[in-house]
């Protein structure tokens, strides 16, 4: 499996970001990665630091009984790569859970994808992209609810503006609260719409709406958000000049 290239020097230049950065390999990352691998032709990044488990295999559609406890991020890039060969897919087993370790991946690609499963995870995410100025996509599901957003640092409301901070104790999760396998696949394949039309530059992305989906009543929402102008992701006034 190609590596991932190392850190430039310090001083020298970072090459043009290019590629779909993805974090999480569970549920919405197979449904992202799969929608993505139809129609991209770049590199697609995948991270995730777990192992493939039966209770997960009805929603993580890319793995099967045969792969039970492989690390998720092998299997997924093997299953892409025999789809779309033209396809680069990078992996990276480890948990980016600080904006330090987000960032420094995010800023090598043209889009990041949070499909993570915790709230540390998204927070992190979220601040990354805010202070490097990255493209960043939401997505999650739970129980027989769903939501996204995409998020334009500077220009668009972000994960603070609607919560302000995580919560101290991990809300409903897939693992907790279940989760129906058809819902995460729609939050994932529209992750996946959302990152083309942002490597595209075209359409209307999720800018300043949360689309939230509710499985039990059908109904889809986009609810319309605006930046806080408490939150660090509020453009600051500049200097007043005379
Ligand atoms: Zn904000």
């Amino acid at each position: 499996m190609p590596p991932i290239p190392p850190h430039p020097a310090p001083g020298e230049p970072l090459p043009p970001p290019h590629g779909v950065l993805l974090i999480g390999a569970g549920g919405l990352g197979c449904a992202t990665a799969l929608a993505l691998a139809g129609v991209i032709r770049t590199r697609l990044t995948l991270v995730d630091p777990d192992r493939i488990a039966l209770s997960n295999l009805h929603r993580q559609i890319l793995y099967h009984r045969d792969d039970l406890d492989a690390l998720k991020v092998e299997q997924a890039a093997r299953r892409l790569r025999h789809l779309a060969p033209a396809l680069t897919v990078e992996t990276r087993c480890a948990r980016l859970d600080t904006p330090e370790a987000i960032g420094a991946l995010a800023c090598r690609h043209a889009v990041t994808v949070d499909a993570s499963d915790n709230f540390r995870t998204r927070f992190a995410a979220n601040d990354a992209a805010i202070r490097q100025g990255f493209p960043l996509i939401h997505g999650a599901a739970s129980g027989f609810a769903g939501q996204l957003m995409t998020i334009d640092p500077g220009r668009s409301a972000c994960l603070r503006c609607l919560f302000g901070a995580p919560p101290p104790v991990e809300g409903p999760t897939c693992q907790n609260e279940g989760v129906i396998g058809s819902l995460v696949g729609e939050v994932g394949w529209l992750m996946a719409l959302e990152t083309v039309k942002l490597l595209k530059k075209t359409g209307q992305p999720l800018w300043n709406r949360l689309l939230t989906i509710h499985a039990l009543t059908g109904k889809r929402r986009a609810v319309p958000l605006r930046p806080d102008p408490h939150c660090p992701c509020h453009p600051q006034p500049g200097p007043v000049t005379p």
